[in-house]
């Protein structure tokens, strides 16, 4: 099984690259050496096969962003609504990814 990533976004295959590409065909996709996602990302061939990321060290392949920890502090009247602390959360935690997703449009 390889690990070696199908996709390698400009700055990653100038950066890491054994040569620059003649011809690349470029789409929209995650790149496998910084991670960076929905950029644009060629094969690694174009750039004669970088060395995997995994022998760098920090940023590997398909690591997610660290998670924000988010306290929120509701008043006794809007926790008293909730039936359980579980329905509370959930509420919550939809809340502030409709927040999060409506800021990228
Ligand atoms: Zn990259």
């Amino acid at each position: 099984m390889s690990r070696y990533p199908a996709w390698i976004c400009s700055p990653c295959g100038r950066k890491h690259g054994k040569k620059l590409p003649l011809l690349a065909s470029y789409h929209i996709g995650d790149c496998g050496w910084c991670g960076m996602e929905h950029v644009s990302v060629t094969e690694p061939r174009d750039f004669g096969y970088p060395d995997p990321p995994n022998k760098r060290r920090g940023r590997g392949p398909g690591k997610k962003p660290a998670m924000a920890h988010v306290t929120i502090r509701l008043p006794r009247h809007v926790v008293d609504r909730y039936p359980s602390l579980k329905e509370m959360r959930d509420d919550w935690v939809r809340y502030v990814e409709e927040l999060i997703s409506g800021t990228e449009v």
